[in-house]
């Protein structure tokens, strides 16, 4: 359509609204329009966390991290991922964070034979320090589906299994929303997380239940904002493009 035309075009359609509008003043679509606050402007380059991130790991260095004993992380960077020495213990972010939006990517072993079920590919990202969104390799590989990989260990089955093969990258998404507790310790609202596994929806708005049990139920203990901890399951996972925006 030419330019004039596509104008004439317009201005019969806008017609009858603007009529409308003059008619009754209820009717103005501009009554609609909120113009304030403006968003703020994020850039979003590809391959490359937002530019109001937090970047806790860009494939250099573990100057974000700790080791859970103090110290140094003890891990091994190299061709731009982060893996973990087995027996060494996990890491933590210096930072401490309450609500999160989160962006990880994780690799199993290639290497499977005589791994299996919970030994194979494990690992886990603690939402402070203490709530694990398990990583394991989910990949044809059979266990208690609340401890798979994308579960909330033992406390929520993934919607669906999106794992990819072992060896291959996967990436997780994260909404995390802190629990809030009173004064006197209280929990006045329980933890809730969001979670894409590889772009896919397998946790949504789940709720928790507590902190993280390997042996009985969870209940909550009241804290503040706290790190971000990666667990040592004796598993060489790796790990690369870690990033955090805080809520
Ligand atoms: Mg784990």
């Amino acid at each position: 359509m030419s330019k004039p035309i596509l104008l004439a075009a317009c201005l019969l359609a806008a017609g009858p609204a603007l009529a409308q509008a003059q008619a009754d003043p209820q009717r103005d679509p501009a009554k609609t329009e909120v113009w304030k606050p403006i968003p703020a402007t994020v850039a979003t380059p590809r391959e490359a966390a937002p530019s109001d991130a937090v970047v806790l790991f860009d494939g250099k260095d573990l100057s974000a991290w700790e080791s859970e004993l103090g110290g140094k992380a003890p891990w091994t960077v190299a061709n731009g991922a982060v893996t973990v020495v087995p027996g060494s213990k996990g890491i933590r972010t210096k930072q401490r964070f309450c609500d999160v939006q989160l962006h990880v990517e994780w690799r199993t072993p290639t290497e499977t034979k005589g791994f299996d079920g919970q030994h194979r590919g494990n690992s886990g990202i603690f939402l402070q320090e203490v709530y694990e969104l398990q990583v394991l390799d989910s990949y044809n590989n059979a266990t208690y589906p609340n401890g798979q990989a994308a579960s909330i260990y033992k406390q929520a089955i993934p919607l669906v299994n999106a794992s990819r093969a072992p060896g291959e990258w996967q990436a997780y998404d994260v909404i995390w929303k802190a629990p809030r507790f009173s004064e006197g310790g209280g929990l006045l609202s329980p933890a809730r997380i969001t979670v894409l596994h590889n772009g896919v929806l397998v946790q949504n708005d789940t709720v928790l239940s507590g902190k993280t049990e390997y042996i009985g139920a969870p209940s909550y203990a009241p804290h503040g904002c706290a790190p971000i901890y990666i667990q040592d399951h004796d598993s060489r996972v790796s790990f690369r493009n870690i990033w955090v925006r805080e809520l």
